[in-house]
C-alpha cells in the first residue's frame, strides 16, 4: 500500500534526494526526473498521482512542461521556484499549476502542501485516470481526442479542441483572452485576442446541437465553462 505516485521533476541532486527521502518516509512512491524532456516521458509512462515540477531545467523549462502536461492530463501540479525567483502567479494559473513552492523549503511542508492539493484534487474528483469530461449532453475525451454532443460525434480543428478542453476542465473560471492564448497557443504564438474570441464563436455553433450554452462570455472579463 502506498500513498500514491509523486513524479519529482528536479535537476539539482540535493534538492531531488531530500524530497524523496521525506515524501517516500510519508509513504509515497517517488519517480524522478531531471530535465523536461524526461519529465514529459515520465508522466507518460509512470502516470504519477501528482507532479512537483522545478521551474528551472535543462532541456525544456517547468513552464513548457507544465503546459504540454494540461493539454492532455489533469493531474495536480506543484511548482517549485528557486530563491529570488518571482513565481508568478498569474502565469502559474494560467499553465493550470495547483500550487507551488520556493526553494529552499521545509521537506515536511512539501510534504503538507502534496497532501493538501491530493486532497483538493480528488474533492474536486479530478484523476489523472480518467481522461473524459463529462457533462450533460456533452463530452470531452482528452485522451482520444473526441467530443461527443448528445451522444455524436463532433469535428474539431486541433485548437478548437484544446480550447474548449482546457475550460471544460476548468468549470466556472474565468479566464481573460490573454490567459486562453498563453495556456492554448502559447507565449510564443504572435496572434491576437481575437483568434480566441473566433474559436470560442465557431466552438458554440459546433456545440449548438446540445441546446444548451457551455461558452459563457463574461463582459469585460473573458470567457467560462459553464453548464
Ligand atoms: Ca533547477
Amino acid at each position: 500500500m502506498h500513498a500514491g505516485v509523486i513524479l519529482l521533476v528536479e535537476d539539482e541532486q540535493a534538492v531531488q534526494e531530500v524530497a524523496r527521502l521525506y515524501l517516500e518516509k510519508d509513504g509515497f512512491r517517488v519517480v524522478s526526473a531531471v530535465d523536461g524532456e524526461e519529465a514529459l516521458e515520465q508522466v507518460r509512462s509512470a502516470n504519477p498521482d501528482l507532479v512537483i515540477l522545478d521551474i528551472m531545467l535543462p532541456k525544456k523549462d517547468g513552464w513548457t512542461v507544465c503546459r504540454e502536461i494540461r493539454r492532455h492530463l489533469s493531474v495536480p501540479i506543484i511548482m517549485l521556484s528557486a530563491k529570488g525567483e518571482e513565481y508568478d502567479r498569474v502565469l502559474g494559473l494560467e499553465l493550470g499549476a495547483d500550487d507551488y513552492v520556493t526553494k529552499p523549503f521545509s521537506p515536511r511542508e512539501l510534504v503538507a502542501r502534496v497532501k493538501a492539493v491530493l486532497r483538493r484534487s480528488s474533492a474536486a474528483g479530478t484523476n489523472s485516470t480518467e481522461p473524459a469530461l463529462r457533462y450533460p449532453g456533452l463530452t470531452v475525451d482528452t485522451v482520444a481526442h473526441l467530443v461527443e454532443v448528445e451522444g455524436r460525434a463532433v469535428s474539431l480543428t486541433p485548437k478548437e479542441f484544446e480550447l474548449l478542453a482546457f475550460l471544460a476542465a476548468r468549470p466556472r473560471r474565468v479566464f481573460s483572452r490573454e490567459q486562453l492564448l498563453a495556456a492554448v497557443w502559447g507565449y510564443e504564438y504572435p496572434g491576437d485576442t481575437r483568434t480566441v474570441d473566433t474559436h470560442i464563436k465557431r466552438l458554440r455553433e459546433k456545440l449548438r446541437g446540445t441546446g444548451r450554452s457551455y461558452l459563457k462570455t463574461v463582459w469585460g472579463l473573458g470567457y467560462k465553462f459553464e453548464v
